[in-house]
């Protein structure tokens, strides 16, 4: 799988957690996170990066605007220790390349 590729599904993973969470979804995404999860894929695909990005969360470009960087936030601050519950081998994956 590309890194591009991974890390959506890792988005899309803790924006679920998030919004099940706080939203009370059972299925999908509400339509707040829905275009969350849209706006951070559409960045993904412009990662100037592109296959040698790191993590965003130690990437020098800020590419997200402030409302969804904010969002985004919220959600990692939520999700990120969940994560480690429910998608245990993807969190670590994610937590090495960020040592590098
Ligand atoms: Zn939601």
């Amino acid at each position: 799988m590309s890194r591009i590729e991974e890390d959506k599904r890792t988005v899309r993973q803790m924006v679920e957690i998030y919004c099940h969470g706080n939203h009370h979804t059972r299925e999908g995404l509400c339509e707040e996170c829905r275009t969350l999860l849209e706006y951070s894929h559409f960045r993904l695909d412009h990662c100037k990066f592109g296959e040698n990005k790191t993590t965003c969360k130690v990437c020098p470009v800020h590419c997200y605007k402030p409302e969804m960087r904010e969002r985004m936030r919220r959600v990692m601050i939520y999700a990120g220790p969940r994560m480690l519950w429910h998608h245990p081998l993807a969190t670590l994956r994610h937590l090495w390349r960020e040592m590098r």
